[in-house]
């Protein structure tokens, strides 16, 4: 008798996927920690910087994309600054944000994923960011209208946020640096 075996193509480690993304070799990083040590958020997370790239070495899947630093970074690239490996560990965290919206990941608390989107569209169409709306929609999607609104009139007082839109900005240079995005993911049509 004779078995047919069919090929199947292996799948594509996580690691792999997220070196590719962000342009870093992982295997590069001996867990010195110094980009956990600087990491402004890394105390409120279950999982610092040179964990979560630990967790990628010894072979973690799709259940890392629930970590929570993958929505709590603040992109401000100290973990990239401090690195004696120059791994640039904000580009990791960009990687799995894109990857975790690809499939769909359970939004975490807050939901991130639509203040960026709504964030980002406010440049789309202004070519700058307008807090006001994007605040403003952010409530009515997230259906929390009141929570912090006590803030609004001290904010506007001080000159923290605008009453109306920005203006000056060229539109038209922002507007094509958002066409060239393959897939104009991260805003909403
Ligand atoms: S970029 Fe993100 S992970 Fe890196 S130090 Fe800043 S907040 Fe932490
Ligand atoms: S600072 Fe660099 S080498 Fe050290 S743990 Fe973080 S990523 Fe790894």
């Amino acid at each position: 008798m004779t078995i047919k075996i069919k090929k199947q193509p292996a799948a594509e480690s996580l690691i792999r996927i997220v070196e590719k993304r962000a342009d870093v070799s992982l295997s590069k990083c001996y867990q010195c920690k110094k980009c956990s040590v600087g990491c402004p958020v890394a105390g409120q997370t279950e999982s610092p910087p040179s964990e979560i790239i630990r967790r990628l070495q010894l072979g973690a899947g799709d259940e890392l994309l629930q970590t929570d630093l993958i929505w709590t970074c603040l992109s401000c690239e100290t973990c990239y600054a401090r690195c004696p490996n120059e791994i640039n560990f904000a580009a990791v965290i960009d990687a799995l944000r894109s990857i975790a919206l690809e499939k769909g990941v359970a939004k975490p608390e807050g939901n991130p994923p639509l203040f960026n989107r709504l964030f980002l569209n406010t440049v789309k169409t202004f070519g700058r960011a307008y807090d006001l709306q994007m605040i403003a929609l952010f409530k009515i999607r997230t259906g929390n209208i009141m929570a912090d609104t006590e803030k609004f009139p001290t904010m506007i007082k001080k000159g923290k946020m605008a009453l109306l839109p920005p203006s000056g900005a060229d539109k038209r240079k922002v507007r094509r640096i958002f066409d060239r995005l393959p897939e104009n993911k991260g805003t909403e049509k």
